[in-house]
């Protein structure tokens, strides 16, 4: 056992604070990893203040984590001391059931998340807020060379969580492509619709952050306050991914769908989705749902960020300041991820 260093929160609510822990004892497939950065995602506080009802604690958030390798069990094959590797939204899944080879992990049972899960031999998980981590082969990201490991950390969950539903419904030259929400995750929407060589629309509620959405590859921009806008772009879009969770008017944005589109959510609204059957059946469209990604696909993800040189825009912070950086994300107030610098737990 290794005594970790990091910040926890104690109950829900209560503000997170240090906290000093035991990580395992390396196993023959473990990579051990000194932490230097980990992204701050909205689920994380989800979780801390048990909004979810799901939470256990002490709780270790954090599932954008980049470092270095600290150390390799004997039988790690892909990694070695030093190299530049991450951790995302899982550290283990289901081994045995045959759809493992789907490469789709994300949506099976077993799965084990980075923090706030329990691991086989019923030991809780502790995220990324801390010193080091401990987390089988399997499960470890290689971050490409040309990117910064600070800015790379949000890829880890924002990026796969907009890259998957990219990929799924085939965003792509000649696509027709709407952003809800330009936050942490949709401005990573963006920059990698843009990449994919898609046509990018962001839908946003104003249009406070236009500059920023065209300068990161978006080729519109629209207020979704002004009612014409729901008028203008009617019959428009081939994709629209929802990365928001507040409560919109679903039933007027699937009507900027075209024949076929599909409305993916990856925000979670805490109500139902009202949905009007005549917005889906006159049109052949549909609404679905995309989580995270699965480890081959994050790490294709990682590749295609780092050939295309993409990574997160981000506001860097110290641990001692996650607590405002909490009321900040609550109240969208960071372009466009905070992210925190692990060495400032050791000042
Ligand atoms: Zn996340």
């Amino acid at each position: 056992m290794a005594i970790a260093r990091g910040y926890a929160a104690t109950d829900a609510s209560k503000p997170l604070a240090p906290f000093t822990f035991e990580r395992r004892e390396p196993r023959d497939d473990d990579v051990v990893i000194d932490i230097k950065y980990c992204g701050v995602c909205h689920s994380d506080i989800h979780q801390a203040r048990d909004e979810w009802g799901n939470s256990t604690f002490p709780m270790v958030p954090g599932h954008e984590i980049v470092g270095l390798v600290r150390a390799v069990g004997s039988k790690v094959t892909k990694f070695k001391i030093g190299d530049r590797v991450g951790v995302g939204c899982f550290v283990d899944s289901c081994t045995t059931c045959a759809t493992r080879d789907l490469d789709l992990e994300q949506y099976l049972p077993g799965l084990v998340v980075t923090y706030n899960g329990v691991e086989a031999g019923g030991t809780p998980t502790q995220g990324g807020y801390s010193d080091h981590i401990v987390v089988k082969e399997g499960y470890v990201l290689s971050i490409p060379e040309n990117l910064p490991l600070d800015a790379a950390a949000p890829l880890l969950c924002a990026g796969i969580t907009l890259y998957s539903p990219l990929r799924h419904w085939e965003a792509g030259p000649g696509k027709k492509v709407a952003i809800v929400g330009m936050g942490g995750l949709g401005h990573m929407g963006v920059k990698l619709a843009h990449a994919m060589g898609a046509e990018v629309t962001v839908l946003s509620q104003t249009l406070s952050k236009k500059e920023d959405g065209l300068k990161l590859g978006a080729d519109h921009y629209y207020a979704t306050k002004d009612p014409e806008t729901f008028t203008k772009l009617a019959g428009s879009f081939d994709l629209i991914i929802c990365t928001v969770a507040a409560e919109i008017d679903w039933n007027a944005y699937l009507n900027l769908l075209k024949i076929d589109g599909d409305l993916v959510l990856v925000g979670i609204p805490e109500n139902p989705v009202p949905v009007h059957a005549f917005s889906l059946v006159p049109a052949r469209r549909s609404i679905s749902g995309s989580m995270i990604g699965s480890i081959k696909e994050t790490q294709e993800m990682l590749d295609f960020c780092g050939e295309h040189g993409i990574a997160s825009e981000i506001e860097m912070i110290e641990i001692g300041q996650i607590n405002e950086a909490y009321e900040r994300v609550v109240r969208s107030d960071v372009r466009y991820r905070f992210v925190i610098d692990m060495a400032s737990l050791k000042a």
